[in-house]
Parts: structure tokens; sequence; C-alpha cells
């Protein structure tokens, strides 16, 4: 495991912060930019589950304890990050879990719940990480949000809005922050296989009849795709990294066949709609 004195990172060396890095997306992106010689402080639930991380780099881990929902923990794992490594470059808002279920289904605490895992957690993470990376007129913010981020289909509700909605912040952000030198990232990606797809609590609303045949069918077909899932962890988080160095950063990008097939397909129907009825939209004049 890390040293609790971490020597400060060479200038031209990043400093991470990761939320969720106990496996898939975040431990993937953590070993990427470990190998890219960067220092990152990794966070997850368990922080034991960060050993196997500092093997090989451990002089830039450092390894806390975060669960993205203790809105306290962040303001501390903060400071300590800023106190051990001196800065954060990049804030990598990771933590996140499914849900399947329909609309009607879903609970008002599972609405809560992932709200407040993808949105209100990184919200604060956002505004906890941000007056540093002002402070140095520079900094990266990567918001891991989803396909279904962008679009959405039945069963996916619930997760869905919470994405959506770290979308639209993420969105707003990116404009406030540019002028002060930082950069904006959200993430979208499809299928990959991390341990997302083997969640037990994926399943947890209470199914009803009356959706048997428009959300029945996700409720066996995603747990299915447990590691067989196409896409590569490893691939995204080169892919991210490669996606903050560009002389043009996307605001969004999705990763995977199916999520670029996916919102390509969504932005030709949304645009075909919003034609097809743009008379209507323009007709609203009080002197039209
Ligand atoms: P994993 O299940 O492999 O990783 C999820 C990570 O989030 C784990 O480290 C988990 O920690 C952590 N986590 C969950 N709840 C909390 C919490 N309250 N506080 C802190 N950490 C938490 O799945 P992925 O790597 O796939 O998921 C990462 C992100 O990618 C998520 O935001 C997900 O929505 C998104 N995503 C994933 C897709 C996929 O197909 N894999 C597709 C689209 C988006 P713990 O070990 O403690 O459970």
């Amino acid at each position: 495991m890390a040293t609790d004195h971490l020597s400060a990172p060479e200038k031209d060396e990043r400093v991470w912060l990761i939320t969720g890095a106990s496996s898939g997306f975040g431990r993937a992106v953590a070993e990427a930019a470990l190998a890219a010689g960067d220092t990152v402080v990794a966070t997850a639930r368990r922080p034991e589950t960060l050993r196997g991380l500092a093997t090989g780099y451990p002089d830039h881990l450092v390894p806390l304890a975060l669960d993205v929902t203790d809105h306290q923990r962040i303001t501390d794992v903060v400071a300590e990050a800023v106190r051990r490594c001196g800065r954060i470059d990049v804030l990598v808002n990771n933590a996140g879990r499914g849900h399947i279920g329909a609309v009607e289904e879903a609970a008002d605490g599972e609405l809560r719940e992932m709200m407040e895992l993808h949105f209100f957690g990184p919200a604060a993470l956002v505004r906890a990480v941000l007056p540093h990376m002002r402070s140095r007129s520079s900094g990266a913010i990567v918001q891991m949000s989803s396909m279904g981020g962008r679009f959405s289909f039945a069963g996916v509700g619930a997760y869905s809005a919470s994405k959506f909605a770290l979308e639209g912040l993420s969105e707003a952000l990116a404009h406030e922050v540019a002028p002060h030198g930082i950069q904006v990232l959200i993430v979208e990606p499809g299928a990959f296989r991390t341990a997302f797809a083997g969640n037990d609590v994926l399943l947890r609303s209470t199914p009803l009849p009356a959706y048997q045949d428009t959300v029945g069918p996700l409720r066996t077909s995603l747990p299915s795709t447990d590691g067989r899932q196409p896409g590569d962890p490893d691939k995204a988080a080169a892919a991210i990294l490669a996606a903050l160095a560009a002389d043009k950063p996307p605001l969004r990008l999705p990763l995977g066949n199916d999520a670029a097939d996916g919102v390509l397909a969504h932005l030709d129907s949304a645009r075909a709609e919003a034609v097809a009825w743009a008379s209507v939209s323009r007709g609203m004049d009080v002197d039209s």
C-alpha cells in the first residue's frame, strides 16, 4: 500500500482523484494514469480493494476511503488529496451502478439513491475540487455518464434520469469553467466488461406484470451479459487519457460500437422530430 508521505509530483505529472477505483472503469483509469507516470488518489468504499493498484507504483498511489454519498467525507478527501499531493489536476467522477425497473416500479428511495450516487455526489466533488483548480487556472473533470445519459429506453428510467442530470450539470459546467482553463469531459460508454452487469442491486425494483413485455426481458438479458460485454475497460481508459490530451477535446465521448450507433441514431431521430414539428415550435410568439 502506498505511503503516507508522498513526495510532491513533478511539474508535468498530473494528480488524479478517482472515485469507485475498486473495479471496472475506475480501476482501469487509475492503472492507465499510474502507467503514464501520474499520481493517483484512488478512492473506494472499501480501500482494501485498492491494494493491488499499489503494486509497481507505491510512491504514486494514495488510497483513500470514500463513499460518494457521504458529503462530509468528500470535503475531507479533497482536502487530504491536496495536502498530500499539492493539487488535483483531474477529477474522475466514476462511481456508479445500474438499475433496472419500469418508472412505475421504481420506488422513491431507488430514484433518490440513483441521484445521490450519480448526481449529488459528483456535484459535491466538483464543488470541492473547483476552488483548487481555479486557483491554478487548470484542471479537468471527467464525468462517467453512459450512453443511457444521452438517450433512454424501457427499464432504465431511474438510471438514465440520474445520468441525464449529471450531463445537464456538466454541459453548463463546461461553459462556466472553460474561461478558468478547466476542461470537462462527459464519457458515455455502452456495454463494457466491468462488474456493472453482475451487480445484484440491478434487480431491486419489484416487477409489475404490466411491464413484463417491455422491461421483463432486460431483467434477464442485462445480467446475462456479465463477463461477455464487448467493451474493454482498458481501451476506454486509454481513450479517456487520449481525449483529455487532444488539441480539441470533445465535451462528450461515446465509447463502444453500441454507444456510437445508439448516440448517432438518437441524434438523427431527435433532429428529424424537431424538424417535423418546427412549424409548431416556431408559431408561439404572441404576435405571430
Ligand atoms: P463496476 O461495478 O466495475 O464499478 C463501479 C464502481 O463504483 C465500484 O468501484 C463501486 O465500488 C463504486 N461505487 C458504487 N457505489 C459507490 C458509492 N456509493 N461510493 C463510492 N463508490 C461506489 O462498474 P463500472 O466500472 O462499469 O462503473 C463505473 C461507471 O461507469 C458507473 O458510473 C457506471 O454507471 C458507468 N457505466 C458503466 C457501463 C458498463 O457497461 N460497464 C456502461 C455505461 C456507464 P464497490 O466496489 O464498493 O461496489
